[in-house]
């Protein structure tokens, strides 16, 4: 017999004594739906075992209900009651064996206790923890503000440091590579400001500088009040800190600012983004930092006494983080008045900015753009003669009403002006027209290079996946030879190295085209753009407060976005901006975006407002630019307080606490804190940067099928996409160490994205140093020994991950062709087809645990776990026990209940209160586990409880080993990422 035969074996034969339906023949009835599925007939014989002989049909369903009804009467149960949320109760039970076990070691954990005296000894970390947090509850801004202001700032006016940073200034007006950046600079429309900014900012605290993109707002306006500094003799007051919204411009920002200095990073200038920094020196220096970073040194450092001047860039954007440092600036700027601020813009709306900010001064800097001719999609039709394919497609019916609300009206007007040939005014009444087409994407860029003059080409496109497949269309195009055109991908994930080649000016006769996201929209300026293509779409992420949903789909951009769009053209000449949109559409566009914190959801806000005791979430968010709804925030703290982050009156728990120091989603950050108390990181990390970043799977539609074979492998028979993710991230690690070769062979066989998985790998060291850092690991190392004793075992790690993802569990309903399945608050939900519990016929189990849900056509779960009842019963640690006649009813929420013996459901609570209590205890003293005392014997009777149950469904338990890639695999580093630029909100950002 195999091992897996085996097991399989054993399995069967434990859940026949132990696992115990309620309802025998709604369970009998699927098996029969599904009678030639494996796997569900493996269900059917186990099931089947007792009953008697020869009964066929609807006789077995019978028989089944009456045995059922039969139980229920013994159990002292009626049926009503058991019926009352529509699902059947199930029954629980443990063997006896394992009850045993638990008992003991729960006893032996409260023997421990009582031995040691760990508690009167805390360390002095612990002590400071202690400290730190108990002020963060019962402090608030204004005192802390008072105290911060108290201390010493590192800015001292010292005349050693002035005379040499301005003696160092003068010196490299002498050089001749700084006068050739200078006579570039002098060029830029900002510096015919610079004596008016200067002086404006001398007699205000506040000032607004709004101006065109690429008029030298980012990379200038930090050097005037720099050098001006050191001119005056006042160097080392000066620190300047400059927020940017996303980690490549913070980077390529202060690698630009650095050259024209002439100097490296690290000396006047330097960066500080998530992953990365190169910090600067302590004083006359710029720092430039993604807005994330900066409210973390206002946690330490609430009145940013280390710093002179605070530059809020690219403001305009409106992304939660930079609202959110806006609304606390005000107060700080009340205790502070030596700190000078000063926003910057594109020119979108500013007026508002300055109004917030009780109507501060503003300075425009008009930008020299050249004129940009502007064509649409009518004139693109007409120029190019593209025909949209006629075969017959089903488009979306919200695409099809809206192109018969928007353009079918437009056409007879078009028609009378008689400036279209027909076949254009026919194009434009197919429905497709209105989405995005590659093809005529890049025929029109061929027409540009084949008709028109020299200049690099930009096209604007909504995510990664399309920018992909541009690049790729080109390529097999075979008219973009390399020697002719430089084509160049740019998003957010770009490695430093490869966006620097972006600037670079081609070699002559070679022409280059980027093809980015709204990325280049604002933060990045490319010189030498004449010609730019905006799809019109870009990728937006809304929450939808009623349905408690996040939704992630492109919309039509608005007329802020298309101005912007435009305007990169007019840079170097006059310039041409085509538009894949008609005139039509242009007129329904709104007229600026609406704020991040209006549409994404608001629980790590809350948790930054609740670290910088900021008081209550409601009251702080009514000062907000545009506040959000009520509703919204409300939502938030209901999610916080369920997740134990925050008590019942608002107020942070040490649990909240340390997820707020996480950058990852609530949810996220409990599985990693839950894996590190049990000692599973490497897994579980592996499945968190998974949910916080991205999938790394890609399904290319021509080799699905061996596509979602080759997945399967990495799913271990796990039934749960995110052990897949953990495997995937696992063997491609190990490929990683034998060479960098070796891992895109394996990423090309296992249809996974080599770059996504590198940033899982960073990502994944990065939670272990959180972890470290927060002391609950001993090592900063992820693959550390100590920290991974339980790593194999998946039935942890999945009721982890439930954990973690509670209460987001689904009930499977159905399992036809498709599972279907149901939650509490949304009723039917579907499985995503990328899942692979999708492709399972029959889910082993009742429960399945989902991180996301997204609508579409239907609501659907993006990535399941199938659980067992004692997982979810681990993962609802705050379950209710009712004593029935004999039995116990084990509520954990509506909609999930189950009965078990009296003793069971004792060992159940009691293995409750011991976790509980054991968190409560190691979120306020943070240090790593020790398995040989009392929380060590809890964690095993928990871990006993968890691991027994999951064999009772079956689902076996194994390692794959790397299978030796063949060397002539296909070596492309195929790409399927798709990223979204826009959402700000998202974890890289910080
Ligand atoms: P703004 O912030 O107003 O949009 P920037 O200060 O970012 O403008 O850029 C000013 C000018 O500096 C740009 O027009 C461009 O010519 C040049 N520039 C900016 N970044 C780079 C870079 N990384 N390489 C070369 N030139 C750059
Ligand atoms: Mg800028």
């Amino acid at each position: 017999m195999s091992k897996k035969n085996r097991q399989g074996h054993r399995a069967h034969r434990q859940r026949s004594v132990d696992f115990d339906y309620e309802d025998f023949s709604v369970q009998e009835k699927r098996n029969q739906e599904d009678s030639n599925n494996h796997s569900s007939q493996k269900n059917f014989q186990r099931k089947s075992q007792g009953r008697p002989p020869g009964l066929k049909g609807k006789a077995i369903g019978l028989y089944y209900r009456d045995l059922s009804r039969k139980k229920k009467e013994e159990r002292g149960e009626n049926q009503s009651s058991s019926r009352s949320s529509g699902q059947d109760r199930r029954f629980f039970s443990l063997p006896d064996s394992t009850d045993q076990t638990i008992r003991r070691l729960l006893m032996e954990a409260l023997e421990a206790t009582k031995s040691s005296s760990d508690g009167d000894n805390l360390s002095m970390q612990n002590r400071q923890f202690r400290k730190k947090f108990f002020e963060i509850v019962s402090g608030n801004i204004q005192d802390s503000l008072e105290w911060a202001m108290r201390m010493n700032s590192v800015l001292v006016n010292n005349d050693t440091l002035n005379n040499r940073l301005k003696k160092e200034l003068e010196a490299k007006k002498e050089e001749r590579a700084y006068q050739q950046m200078m006579t570039f600079r002098y060029k830029l429309p900002a510096y015919k400001q610079r004596n008016e900014i200067i002086k404006l900012m001398e007699k205000h605290q506040v000032i607004l500088i709004s101006g065109e993109t690429g008029c030298g707002k980012t990379t200038q306006v930090c050097q005037y009040i720099l050098d001006d500094a050191i001119e005056k003799g006042i160097g080392s007051t000066v620190k300047i800190v400059c927020t940017q919204p996303r980690r490549i411009s913070a980077t390529s920002v202060a690698e630009r600012v650095a050259a024209e200095r002439i100097e490296n990073l690290g000396d006047s200038v330097g960066y500080q983004i998530r992953l990365e920094k190169a910090l600067c020196r302590d004083y006359g220096s710029i720092l430039f930092c993604t807005t994330g970073v900066l409210l973390r040194f206002m946690q330490s450092d609430p009145a940013l006494r280390d710093y002179s001047h605070i530059i809020l860039d690219e403001i305009h954007e409106r992304n939660s983080e930079t609202d959110f440092i806006m609304t606390i600036l005000k107060q700080v700027i009340h205790k502070r008045s030596d700190l000078k601020v000063i926003l910057m813009s594109a020119t979108l709306n500013e007026k508002r900015f300055s109004e917030y900010y009780g109507d501060c001064p503003l300075i425009h800097i008009p930008g020299f753009t050249y004129e940009v001719t502007e064509y649409y999609l009518e004139d693109i039709l007409k120029l190019t003669k593209f025909r949209f394919d006629t075969a017959k497609k089903v488009l979306p019916t919200d695409l099809t009403t809206s192109h018969a609300k928007v353009i079918l009206p437009s056409l007879d007007k078009l028609i009378r002006e008689g400036n279209y040939p027909t076949y254009v005014v026919h194009e434009l009444r197919n429905p497709m027209v209105e989405l995005i087409n590659l093809e005529l994407i890049r025929n029109l860029i061929e027409y540009i290079c084949n008709n028109k003059g020299p200049g690099a080409i930009l096209v604007f496109l909504p995510g990664l996946r399309d920018i992909t497949q541009l690049c790729e269309l080109l390529e097999e195009s075979g008219h973009f030879p390399s020697n002719k055109f430089d084509v160049y991908p740019l998003h957010s994930q770009l490695p430093t190295a490869d966006q620097k080649m972006i600037f670079n000016p081609p070699p002559v006769g070679v022409r280059k085209i980027i093809i980015a996201t709204s990325i280049a929209e604002t933060s990045i300026t490319i010189e030498d753009v004449v010609y730019v293509i905006d799809c019109g779409q870009m990728k937006l992420s809304r929450f939808d407060i009623g349905l408690s949903l996040e939704m992630l789909k492109p919309e039509w951009e608005t007329l802020a976005n298309a101005k912007q769009r435009r305007g990169r053209a007019g840079r170097v000449q006059p310039g041409e901006c085509y538009r894949l949109y008609t005139r039509a559409r242009e007129a329904t566009f709104d007229e600026y975006q609406t704020p991040e914190m209006i549409r994404t959801p608001l629980e790590r806000v809350v948790l930054q407002i609740k670290l910088l005791q900021l008081g209550r979430a409601d009251v702080f968010l009514a000062n907000v630019l545009d506040p959000p709804e009520e509703k919204a925030i409300k939502l938030a703290i209901d999610l916080l307080i369920d997740t134990n982050a925050l008590d019942e009156d608002e107020n942070l728990t040490p649990l909240g606490y340390h997820l707020a120091q996480l950058p990852v989603d609530v949810k996220t950050g409990k599985m990693i804190l839950w894996a590190s108390i049990f000692s599973c990181v490497e897994p579980v990390f592996a499945i968190a940067a998974c949910l916080s970043y991205k999938d790394p799977f890609y399904c290319p539609r021509s080799q699905k099928e061996e596509a979602n074979k080759m997945k399967k492998i990495l799913g271990l028979d796990q039934y749960s996409d995110h052990i897949t993710f953990a495997e995937a991230l696992r063997l491609f690690e190990k490929a990683r160490r034998k060479s960098r070769k070796n891992a895109r062979l394996f990423c090309s066989k296992y249809f996974l994205s080599f770059n996504t998985l590198e940033l899982l790998l960073k990502m994944k060291k990065e939670f272990a140093m959180y972890m470290y850092d927060m002391q609950f690991l001993k090592s900063a190392n992820p693959r550390d020994k100590e920290s991974n004793i339980n790593s194999r075992n998946l039935s942890l790690i999945k009721a982890i991950i439930c954990a973690a993802l509670c209460p987001n569990v689904a009930i499977v309903q159905k399992q036809a062709r498709f599972p279907i399945l149901a939650t509490p608050e949304d009723g039917t939900v579907k499985i995503h087809p990328k899942s692979i519990n999708m492709e399972a016929k029959a889910l082993p189990t009742p429960y399945v645990t989902f991180f996301e849900k997204k609508k579409s056509t239907a609501i659907y779960l993006h990535d399941t776990t199938c659980v067992t009842d004692a997982a979810l019963i681990f993962a609802f640690s705050n379950g209710q026990l009712k004593k029935l006649e004999k039995r116990s009813l084990l509520t954990l929420r509506q909609g999930f209940e189950f009965l078990c013996k009296q003793s069971v459901g004792e060992t159940v609570k009691r293995l409750q209160e011991n976790f509980n209590e054991l968190l409560a205890e190691k979120f306020l003293n943070p240090n790593s586990i020790n398995w040989n005392s009392s929380e060590g014997f809890v964690l095993l009777a928990i871990i006993e409880f968890l691991s027994v149950a999951d064999t009772n469904v079956g689902i076996t338990s194994k390692r794959l080993e790397l299978e030796s890639i063949s060397e002539d695999d296909d070596d492309d580093d195929k790409d399927d990422d798709d990223d979204d630029d826009n959402t700000s909100g998202s974890l890289v950002i910080v």
